[in-house]
């Protein structure tokens, strides 16, 4: 097998249009599970883990941009700030897995049950990709289209994931067998926009592709705007507004029976992570956390 071993992005993109079956291969947590079980012989690897320009995270004119080869690490060191995204990476794998894996890497397998999927669904983020003639990018949901199954040419590499920066709480949380190194039975990113007075619900390990619980999100806006508490983070929401919210996340949930959990068990764990989020973003505003 060929191992290329390019220095420079340009210099990558150039072998991927040469070799366009070469796999590239970041921090190596998937896809050396894949050579080791002999699940996959690549003819070549393109090992694009010391490229710089995958290696820089930016804030830019309001928006952030994520390189594909930001390890979970780094994101906890130097991201703390965007809770959601931290608290996602500090649920993958194990120390040694944070510290090689990348979100391009959960970008590129495309399981739904990829930590980092949620929370760029709810930042509503543009997956940004470059083959050497062109670049493009495409919204997170036309990025995955179906499991492990992505938009991805064979000539293209992921550059990161582009996403305006918002004001407002936001929590990442998973339910699985145990606390650590554990696979997500499903996954719950919640993300409120003060300044849009939107909030947005993505769902991780309930259908072929993560999933925004859109109805959801409407509702709860709604709920907010009615109650006063954009204006005032103090108001109370109805006491059925919770559970209704949850109802209607839970819903959203296209889960299967598997291995992990069956897909009723799924849906339940949707409403209880939807509640807890809504509640935890709800005391972080009255407490004036997650504002600038
Ligand atoms: C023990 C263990 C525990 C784990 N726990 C978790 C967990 O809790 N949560 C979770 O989400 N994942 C988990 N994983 C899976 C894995 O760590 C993540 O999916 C990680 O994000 C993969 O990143 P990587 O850089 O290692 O990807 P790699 O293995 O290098 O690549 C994965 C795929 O993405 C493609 N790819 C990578 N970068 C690019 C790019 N820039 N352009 C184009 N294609 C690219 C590769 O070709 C390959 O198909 C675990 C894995 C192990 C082994």
């Amino acid at each position: 097998m060929d191992v290329l071993l390019p220095r420079t992005l340009e210099e990558a993109l150039e072998m991927k249009a040469a070799k366009p079956e070469a796999l590239p291969i970041a921090g190596g947590t998937d896809v050396m599970v894949e050579l080791n079980f002999d699940l996959h012989r690549p003819e070549a690897l393109i090992d694009i883990c010391r490229l710089p320009e995958l290696r820089e995270w930016k804030r830019e004119n309001g928006m952030i941009f994520l390189g594909a080869g930001v390890t979970y690490g780094r994101i906890m060191r130097e991201l703390s700030e965007l809770t959601p995204l931290t608290q996602a990476s500090r649920t993958v794998g194990s120390p040694q897995i944070r510290n090689r894996g990348t979100v391009g890497g959960n970008l590129g397998t495309g399981s739904p049950a990829g930590d980092a999927l949620p929370v760029l669904a709810a930042y509503d983020a543009e997956i940004e990709l470059a083959s050497a003639n062109r670049a493009r990018s495409v919204r997170w949901n036309e990025f995955h289209v179906g499991v492990k199954k992505t938009a991805l040419e064979p000539d293209e590499l992921i550059l990161g994931a582009r996403w305006r920066a918002v004001r407002g709480p936001g929590s990442f949380s998973k339910i699985g067998t145990r606390n650590a190194m554990v696979i997500s039975v499903a996954g719950l990113c919640l993300v409120m926009d003060d300044d849009a007075r939107a909030v947005r619900v993505a769902l991780g390990s309930v259908g072929p592709t993560v999933l925004r619980a859109s109805e959801a999100e409407t509702f709860v806006a709604e709920e907010l705007t009615r109650s006063g508490n954009w204006d005032d983070p103090g108001a109370d929401l109805p006491v059925d507004a919770m559970g209704a919210f949850a109802e209607r996340v839970a819903a959203a949930a296209r889960p299967i029976d598997d291995v992990r959990g069956t897909a009723a068990y799924r849906r339940h764990a949707c409403a209880v992570l939807a509640r807890r989020a809504l509640g935890w973003a709800l005391a972080a505003r009255r407490e004036g956390v997650g504002r600038p």
